[in-house]
């Protein structure tokens, strides 16, 4: 048997960055994972190779839009793409961050086992190697880094050839003409749009009355907006009833409707928690309704040594979400006294233009009863975006009424995943919005519209 401080189950961007961390700390760290790749759901199926797909895309579709060729005044003809070649791009990239991941293990001395591993008991974990031989592992603390797997709706059986969730989605052999999307959160607009952009005709249907669930109105209305404007139709107060081999039946308006000739359906209606053969019977702890597992603010269970983190407990599921939580853990578990903001972790849609958003939303201010003022900045006045052409979108932030406090933001841009972070620093030394009103910001950038934005809220903007 080997013997460790720390095991963690699953190598996601929860578990390997906090293997990583703990053998910084001098930790004797273990991290166990039955993923092809190290990385987890991100690595192997989510973050990085849609954002792969998602550029590659992008470029293709900026060098065949008429609209765009003919405002700049450039010529493109005969761009055609292959998909095969697409694919090993972003194959490439996953092997190529895997082998990261595998150096910084070694550097940092974590040890890794391919494998599934469940619990013997709170101390022991039983691995079933994937080269088939079974190891037991034993260790002071036990992480839970298992992630979440997709959801279905009833009736409707992931196939991941015809019918496939977002794994699926990633790999199709050839561009679908007819595709349903059931779900308009981020991987279904994320999703949607790569398929879109290389010619497939792609109908979302929405169970909501907005795309990106959650979110402002401003905001969703604007998304659909622009994706409706690139080619995406969309359904919105529909209930999908169910899949045959040709259709996709859906109630709308108490009226029984279809979609014939659907080649490809994409179910993205979310994800639940992964704890699926980790023996959790075996030390006695449950999962809540939402097969979450409950940990206090140190990321403990209900059992003393088992603590958990990332898709497994409550909270977004994002992947710097599962990483920050995993790092803090660690240090806790040094002595440390540390915590995460949840306040500041940015979600971002990576669609064309991105949607960046932080902290609260008027909706939540609304029901919290906290009197905010709102400050907003369109690109069409933002003169970085009017020299390159890429004035759709806004940034809108959201100040305390009396303090002036920044309590949230969201912009809307191409680059707003990178922008977004300028407003997270400012959230967490809880700045206001005159603060960054009044820090220089390069002439001309983008992100002169997030000055413009804080200075729309607590006096005017030079510039509208
Ligand atoms: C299509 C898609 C796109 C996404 N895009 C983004 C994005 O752009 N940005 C973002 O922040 N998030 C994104 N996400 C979400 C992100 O991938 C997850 O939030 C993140 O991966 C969660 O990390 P985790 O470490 O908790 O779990 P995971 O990444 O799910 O990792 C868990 C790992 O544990 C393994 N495992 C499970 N059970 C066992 C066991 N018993 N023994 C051994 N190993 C086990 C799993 O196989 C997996 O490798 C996306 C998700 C999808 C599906």
């Amino acid at each position: 048997m080997k013997e460790f401080d720390i095991a963690i189950i699953g190598g996601g961007p929860g578990g390997y960055v906090t293997a990583i961390k703990a053998g910084q700390m001098g930790k004797s760290v273990i991290c166990i994972d039955n993923s092809k790749m190290l990385g987890g759901t991100c690595l192997n199926v989510g973050c990085i190779p849609s954002k792969a797909l998602l550029n590659i895309t992008h470029k293709y579709s900026e060098m065949t839009s008429q609209e765009h060729l003919n405002k700049y005044g450039l010529k493109c003809d005969n761009v055609t793409f292959s998909l095969d070649q697409m694919m090993s791009y972003k194959n490439q990239a996953i092997s190529d961050l895997d082998k990261g991941i595998k150096g910084l293990f070694k550097k940092n001395k974590v040890a890794y086992i391919s494998g599934t591993g469940s619990f013997v008991n709170q101390n022991t974990i039983e691995v079933q190697t994937s080269d088939g031989k079974i190891e037991t592992i034993s260790a002071k603390n036990i992480i839970i880094a298992t992630g979440s797997v997709p959801v279905s709706l009833p009736n409707i059986n992931i196939d991941e050839k015809r019918i496939v969730s977002s794994t699926g989605a990633l790999s199709l052999p050839t561009v679908p003409k007819n595709m349903v999307v059931i779900g308009a959160g981020v991987i279904g607009l994320e999703m949607g749009s790569v398929w879109s952009r290389l010619g497939s005709k792609v109908t979302v249907i929405e169970y909501g009355d907005a795309v990106l669930g959650g979110s402002d109105s401003d905001i969703s209305s604007e998304v659909q907006k622009v994706l409706t404007k690139q080619g995406m139709s969309f359904i919105m107060s529909a209930q999908v009833t169910g899949v045959d081999e040709t259709s996709v039946h859906y109630k709308k308006d108490g009226k029984d409707l279809s979609i014939a000739d659907v080649d490809i359906v994409l179910v993205a209606v979310g994800r639940k928690p992964n704890t699926n053969g980790l023996g959790l019977e075996k030390i006695g702890l449950q999962t809540n309704n939402k097969g979450q597992i409950e940990v206090d603010k140190h990321f403990r269970s209900s059992i003393p040594n088992v603590y958990a983190i990332g898709d497994v407990i409550q909270g977004p599921m994002l992947a710097h979400k599962a990483s920050e939580e995993g790092v803090a853990l660690i240090e806790i578990l040094c002595g440390k006294s540390v915590h995460v903001n949840y306040n500041t972790i940015p979600n971002i849609v990576y669609t064309s233009p991105e949607i960046a958003i932080i902290g609260k939303t008027e909706k939540q201010l609304k029901s919290d009863n906290i009197n905010y003022k709102v400050g907003k900045f369109n690109f069409a006045a933002n003169s970085r975006a009017k020299a390159v052409g890429d004035t759709v979108g806004f940034v809108k932030v959201l100040v305390d009424a009396k303090t002036d406090e920044i309590l949230g933001a969201a912009i809307i841009n191409n680059v707003a995943g990178e922008m977004i972070h300028e407003i997270g620093v400012a959230m967490e030394f809880r700045a206001s919005s005159e603060d960054i009103a009044r820090v220089s910001h390069g002439h001309p950038t983008m992100s002169e519209a997030v000055k413009e934005a804080m200075l729309a809220a607590y006096d005017k903007p030079i510039h509208s």
